[in-house]
């Protein structure tokens, strides 16, 4: 296997299953760590134990989980009704706090924290009236102009239909092709101040701005502006799967203090026993893993980490060939294994330069699958007082460094125990996506990743420090006395690129799509990872491991 994220890890598993307890399976992967994208940060602040999510958050998709899927996450021993016992859903609402907005000086003339009147998902039913409190303070505190307020009232409050004329088909038709920046400014004629404030909202699902994502797009999400447009509740040609509200998917979630990495860590337990003590579910968040385990003689199953594939190729014509061989490369060495067969499970624009005999078409289709970057940062807090006193759980900042941050959810499982308490220790996750707004998103994401690779960890320090004064200075923070710890992950190549019907017509017109070009077996060789679904949630990667799996088993 190429790769240990969670679709290698889960087609050594799908493998042995299939090939039998005896066979032998080595799994590759470039960094120190498995579980590529699923990730855990810890903590130690004062005598207190904390877990953060370094990347993957929780078990969740716009889309209902696979048989398959759910059949693993079952077989791991995770029973996903059971999460609200963990969670302790009212903490922070049951303290008087509630979402923010942060209104820089730079962006809006000063530096202010505001209640979020709705957060996203919530707008297109606000009625403005019902939460008046909220937004009577919203619209006395906000540094907008007079302008941009009346603007905010109409976007919610009026019914007006912009594109008054069409049928519903015909205006989806028509919201599919324009960007919701576009939709306010030409359609709604809001200020360009409401644009600003909108601007960074699908941040953390597309990595990039409201001037990359569809007007339809952000109808589904609940963006307002459409109440009047009479649109039929069906997804219109070319949506975003995120965009498509799905009710049985929304109730399938559940979070481990540290995010997806317990599933990596339940899926290693699995196949190398030794590496990580214990038996339940409930004792993997907790565990200690023994790097030294992973890759020993005597087990069938191996992890070699700190290992970058360099090539891969059958040993003879692909069509007939027994073998693979593949070249991996530690610290200036390579070296060279033969294997029956390969799953490629990592980021498929990485394939084309190691694996020089596919065919051009599946390397043109690999290459156009652009990671998303994005920037996940934990900051360990000796205390969380400020965001108390301030009211606020959360902050949207759309003119920040990090465009939102949020206290941790508080999940305790397993011996673990979330911070309860406004004066205990606590972890803040911060997001911010480098994008480049203006860009196509595939030219977002590129520029955004190497801005990532030629930021300096001291910059991105300065940067927290200042953003979390701003923020909470007016509640008592000090980054001085209050930061106990900084962890940043940085994600180069973080979500799967999912198809955008702004950018991309086979989306919209429903043709053949890259990955399914880039995901067809070659000879001994198949092809996972999130990136064979275009979509960045971990049920695809666990369904493309299955597929490429049985791909192999046939050739
Ligand atoms: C920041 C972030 C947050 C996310 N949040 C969620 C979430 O909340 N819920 C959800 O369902 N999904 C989420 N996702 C998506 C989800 O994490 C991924 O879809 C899934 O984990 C991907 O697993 P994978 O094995 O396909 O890929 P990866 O996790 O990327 O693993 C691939 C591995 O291959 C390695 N590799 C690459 N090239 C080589 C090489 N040449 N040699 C050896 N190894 C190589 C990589 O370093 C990596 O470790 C998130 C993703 C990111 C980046």
């Amino acid at each position: 296997m190429v790769g240990g994220g969670i679709s290698g890890l889960s087609a050594a598993h799908y493998f042995r299953k299939v090939a039998g307890a005896k066979a032998r399976v080595l799994i590759l992967d470039n960094h120190d760590d498995f579980g590529g994208h699923a990730k855990r940060n810890e903590f130690r602040v004062g005598n207190q134990f904390r877990l953060g999510y370094g990347g993957t958050f929780s078990i969740e998709s716009p889309a209902p989980y696979s048989a398959v899927a759910k059949a693993l996450i079952q077989e791991l021993g995770i029973d996903v009704p059971s999460y609200p016992q963990y969670v302790s859903k009212d903490l922070y609402r049951s303290l008087g706090l509630a979402p923010n907005i942060f209104f820089d000086k730079e962006t809006f003339s000063s530096d202010k924290l505001v209640v979020n009147p709705a957060p996203l998902g919530a707008t297109q039913t606000a009625d403005l009236s019902s939460d008046s409190n909220r937004w009577k303070r919203f619209m006395a505190e906000a540094p907008l102009t007079d302008t941009a307020k009346r603007d905010i009232r109409r976007l919610f409050e009026d019914a007006a239909d912009y594109l008054p004329g069409l049928s519903s088909d015909d205006k989806k038709a028509q919201l599919a092709r324009i960007s919701y920046a576009k939709f306010l400014a030409d359609f709604v004629h809001v200020d360009q101040q409401v644009i600003q404030l909108y601007q960074a909202l699908p941040h953390p699902l597309f990595g990039v701005g409201i001037d990359a994502v569809s007007a339809q797009d952000a109808w589904g999400l609940g963006a307002p502006g459409f109440q009047g447009m009479k649109l039929d509740p069906a997804p219109g040609k070319g949506m975003n799967r995120d965009a498509i509200p799905n009710e049985e998917a929304g109730k399938y979630f559940f979070h481990f203090p540290d995010g997806n990495a317990s599933i990596a860590r339940l899926l290693v337990r699995k196949l190398i026993p030794d590496a990580i003590p214990g038996s339940s579910v409930n004792d993997i968040v907790m565990a200690r893993a023994n790097y030294a385990k992973l890759d020993q003689l005597s087990s069938p199953i191996r992890i070699r980490l700190n290992s970058t594939v360099v090539r891969v190729k059958h040993l003879g014509d692909p069509v007939s060939a027994q073998e693979v061989e593949v070249a991996y490369a530690q610290g200036a060495k390579v070296h060279i294994v033969r294997a029956s067969h390969c799953v490629l499970a990592c980021w498929h624009m990485v394939i084309p330069y190691i694996c020089d005999e596919l065919p051009d078409k599946q390397k043109q289709a690999l290459a156009s699958a652009a990671k998303v970057p994005l920037l996940y940062t934990n900051v360990a807090l000796r205390n969380w007082t400020s965001f108390q006193k301030l009211g606020a759980s959360s902050v949207y900042a759309p003119g920040g460094y990090h465009s939102f941050m949020t206290l941790d959810l508080p999940v305790s499982m397993g011996g673990y125990q979330c911070s309860r308490k406004p004066e205990d220790p606590i972890v803040v996750h911060m997001m911010k996506t480098p994008c480049k707004p203006g860009l196509p998103a595939r030219d977002q994401h590129r520029t955004g990743r190497m801005e990532l690779f030629g930021t300096t960890f001291e910059t991105i320090e300065r940067n927290i420090r200042d953003q979390l004064a701003r923020t909470l200075g007016p509640g008592g923070f000090d980054p001085a006395r209050d930061i106990s710890a900084i962890t940043v992950n940085r994600w180069p190549h973080g979500y799967a690129y999912e198809y955008n019907s702004l950018w991309d017509k086979f989306w919209l017109e429903g043709t053949e799509t890259p990955c399914e070009v880039a995901r067809k077996p070659f000879g001994r060789l198949a092809i996972a990872n999130a990136d064979a679904g275009a979509y960045a949630y971990t049920d695809s990667a666990i369904d493309h491991a299955y597929r490429a799996v049985q791909e192999i088993m046939r050739s």
